[in-house]
């Protein structure tokens, strides 16, 4: 099976991603995922990406359909895989079809910018262990220090207000028309953000059955 998440940052598409791993046993490929790790370990790859992505803009598309094509190969994609953060533009949609045929189905999951962007602002993660919190959905026990272990808690620079409201606009702007995409293929499934993780998940399921 394989399955394209769409949504604005902060929507949910990582909580609904996992569910979907346990239930069908896909391969997860978060394309903003990657590029961190890239980022991270400072290839010439990350370097190119991180000022880019600081200022809330997106990576190149033959930066990114490079990067799927290969992880793609991998063999935990054999049973399918869902893609988080790819495509994003029509552009991107239709290399995609290219590269693997018909997908089974795009998963929209809308809400809100105002809910997105509390929740974007919201978001602290851990530079020394990785853990992530969010100050409204799961705040640490100690405001803005780390449970696991007590280092210090930061912002992710594309999380700030003015970056949040940059991604928000980018994602209208590339999205909207990819919706529409996969809509006129009959691919669509679109699924109410605020409606909580599990009401959202019972919905997806329900949608894509007992198919593996
Ligand atoms: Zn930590």
């Amino acid at each position: 099976m394989k399955l394209v998440l769409i949504g604005a940052p902060a929507a949910g598409k990582g909580t609904q991603a996992r569910k979907l791993i346990a239930r069908y046993g896909l391969a997860y490929i978060s394309t903003g995922d990657m590029l961190r790790e890239e980022v991270a370990k400072k290839s010439e790859l990350g370097l190119n990406v991180k000022s880019v992505m600081a200022s809330g803009g997106l990576v190149s598309d033959e930066m990114i359909i490079a990067i799927v094509k290969e992880r793609i190969k991998e063999d935990d994609c054999k049973n399918g895989f869902i893609l988080d953060g790819f495509p994003r533009t029509v552009v991107q949609a239709k290399k995609l079809d290219e590269l693997i045929g018909n997908i089974d189905k795009a998963i929209y999951i809308n809400a809100p910018d105002e809910v997105m962007l509390e929740r974007i602002t919201a978001r602290e993660t851990c530079p020394k262990c990785g853990a992530s919190y969010n100050k409204i959905a799961i705040p640490s026990k100690v405001a803005g220090i780390c449970d696991v272990c007590g280092e210090k808690l930061e912002q992710r620079k594309d999380d700030t207000l003015e970056a949040g409201k940059a991604r928000l606009k980018t994602f209208h702007d590339q999205s909207e028309p990819l919706v529409e995409y996969y809509n006129a293929q009959g691919y669509l499934f679109e699924v109410d953000g605020l409606k909580g993780a599990d009401n959202i998940f019972n919905d997806i399921a329900g949608e894509l059955g007992e198919r593996a």
